[in-house]
């Protein structure tokens, strides 16, 4: 036998009691543990409530258990609209088409906006812009989600399509592009995972501003961006004051464009203790 068979051999048997333990118990948390700086809470403290239970969606990109579902592929019973051209500004019926579960913007018909409100939030959006390529820059499948009604995440077919760059697929629009560029190809879904922070308003005046986060198809794009404004086009957007929770708006931008899977899960209530 080699010299170094048995040595081996012995070393495997002392590793394995170790790999084999079992029902090994462990404390549920401390109580002689160091408070945390700025926190309440000692590390580890058992007397820490827990965060509630959601059923995380499955795949990944479906609403979790906590989630309100805004655009399930089904109807737009979740939305309004308002109209362009000579009823601009009027609520209107929305005029989107269902198709095999998405929705799809033939342009001219008006911004979808959400029956519901919301402020601080985490939204999921899916969305496509036409495969087949008919005009240039802000005409290829331009729309927007604009949070709040207010804060656009540019919507656009940003495939090999020259533009300004704060007005590209991802962009804040007219304030901040997109870090990268993580565009699919016209006519293949794209996702956008928003998470946003509304801004806040004391007796008339801006106190905080709105932030936002957003992953595009799974890229981070924006990294907790302060938003300069309302969406504006060629000016400065501003602030002005609204309420705490505001409308969730798709843009109808006078070009195709196609969503699906929409979904928002307001933050409040999750505050960690
Ligand atoms: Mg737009």
């Amino acid at each position: 036998m080699h010299r170094l068979i048995p040595l081996i051999l012995a070393g495997l048997l002392a590793a394995a009691p170790a790999a084999q333990k079992k029902n090994r118990t462990s404390p549920l948390g401390y109580t002689d543990t160091p408070v945390l700086p700025e926190q309440k809470w000692k590390v580890h403290d058992i007397d820490r409530p827990h965060p509630p239970l959601v059923t995380p969606g499955t795949p990944a990109g479906q609403p979790p258990s906590d989630a309100v579902v805004l655009f399930d592929g089904q109807d737009l019973s979740k939305w309004t609209a308002l109209g362009k051209g000579p009823n601009r500004g009027k609520p209107v019926a929305p005029g989107w088409k269902i198709e095999k579960g998405y929705m799809e913007c033939a342009g001219g018909t008006g911004d979808l906006i959400s029956k519901e409100k919301f402020g601080d939030a985490q939204y999921h959006v899916e969305w496509a812009a036409p495969s087949v390529i008919d005009g240039t820059s802000q005409w290829r499948g331009n729309s927007g989600v604009l949070i709040m009604s207010r804060y656009e995440m540019q919507v656009l077919d940003s495939w090999n399509n020259p533009t300004y760059a704060d007005g590209q697929a991802g962009s804040i629009y007219g304030q901040w592009p997109p870090l990268v560029n993580p565009a699919r190809k016209p006519g293949e879904w794209q996702t956008f995972d928003i998470a946003f922070e509304a801004p806040k308003f004391e007796s008339g005046r801006l106190t905080k501003p709105a932030f936002v986060t957003l992953f595009y198809n799974g890229v981070l794009v924006h990294h907790h961006k302060e938003i300069t404004g309302r969406m504006a086009h060629r000016a400065v957007g501003t602030y002005a004051p609204h309420e705490p929770e505001e409308p969730l708006m798709l843009q109808d931008h006078d070009t195709a464009v196609r969503y699906r899977n929409i979904w928002v899960r307001r933050l409040k209530g999750y505050d960690q203790p």
